[in-house]
């Protein structure tokens, strides 16, 4: 595996492979690796030939008092990680590498980027949006595997390459999960050991409303109830919304379908977990 960190460099490890026409695949994340990027990883190397990992936590994402600094950091151990996945390049750049000639212009996104995750925390999808379309341009991969973790962001991506016509397919990754339902996120390590069973109440709230649905229960308010009594029924959670969407762009929906969506964000201590199904899916 190689490991860069320049644009110019990257460029110039994949111009041989882009001449002789072999498929670029992409996975974007912050590091701090676990199974659920290694999953995006196996993604990307069944539907490429080449797999470049890219890591950098995005200042541009984060708003004032969020948790970047104390982001988890350990290049060492994503290094290892990658290697064994069987990536082909990890690209880490700095900060001044990556917004040095300036970070002012910004992809702004749309009625569905102010939703949700972007409510609570605004301008956050402006961030993603606009690193994500610079690694696009840095690394023109064929493919990039995002997870569905983040389904607002998978949301919001799909928009950004159809409407800005970006030559890239997207495939979305179902969520990888610990034995008890948590979904596994990188900012898992801030939970306490309480926290940590408090934290299955997210699952089991989507379980609950994934059952109702097998049920045959279609009304999205009765489902929204369920997921609700869950969530409620767990001391020491804060919801900050229980969203029952539709699939493409994420608005309020009152009658629920195949491929609609419930996304769930909660509060645990000081650690906001977010997490979701898709209607009509198998699993959870
Ligand atoms: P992050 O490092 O948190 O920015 O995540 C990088 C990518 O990994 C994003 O596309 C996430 O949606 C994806 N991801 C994070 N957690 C999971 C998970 N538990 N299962 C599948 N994909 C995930």
């Amino acid at each position: 595996m190689r490991q860069l960190s320049t644009v110019d460099s990257v460029r110039a490890f994949l111009a041989p492979a882009r001449r002789d026409g072999r498929r670029i695949g992409l996975v974007p994340t912050m590091g701090a690796l676990h199974d659920g990027h290694l999953a995006l990883v196996d993604d990307a190397r069944r539907r490429a030939d080449l797999v470049v990992l890219s890591l950098f936590v995005n200042p541009l994402q984060f708003a004032a008092g969020e948790d970047l600094d104390r982001y988890p950091r350990d290049l060492a151990r994503d290094v290892a990680l990658a290697a064994a996945r069987g990536v082909d390049l990890l690209f880490a750049p700095t900060v001044e590498e990556m917004y040095g000639a300036g970070r002012e212009l910004r992809i702004v996104g749309g009625a569905t980027a102010n939703l949700w995750e972007g409510a609570i925390r605004p301008g956050h999808f402006d961030g993603v949006l606009t690193v994500v379309a610079k690694l696009f341009n840095i690394i023109q991969p064929q493919l990039a595997s995002f997870g569905q973790k983040d389904i607002q962001q998978v949301t919001l991506v799909r928009q950004l390459i159809e409407q800005l016509n970006i030559p890239v397919e997207l495939s979305m990754v179902p969520t990888v999960r610990e034995a008890d339902g948590l979904a596994l996120s990188s900012r898992n390590v801030y939970l306490s050991a309480s926290e940590r069973v408090t934290a299955r109440a997210l699952s089991a709230a989507l379980r609950a409303a994934a059952q109702g649905w097998s049920r045959g229960e279609r009304d999205a308010a009765v489902l929204h109830a369920f997921a609700e009594a869950v969530l409620a029924g767990a001391p020491g959670i804060v919801t900050d919304y229980i969203a029952v969407v539709d699939g493409a762009r994420m608005l309020p929906a009152d009658a629920v379908v195949a491929g609609s969506i419930m996304a769930v964000a909660a509060r645990v201590g000081s650690t906001r977990l977010i997490d979701n199904i898709i209607f009509g899916q198998k699993g959870l």
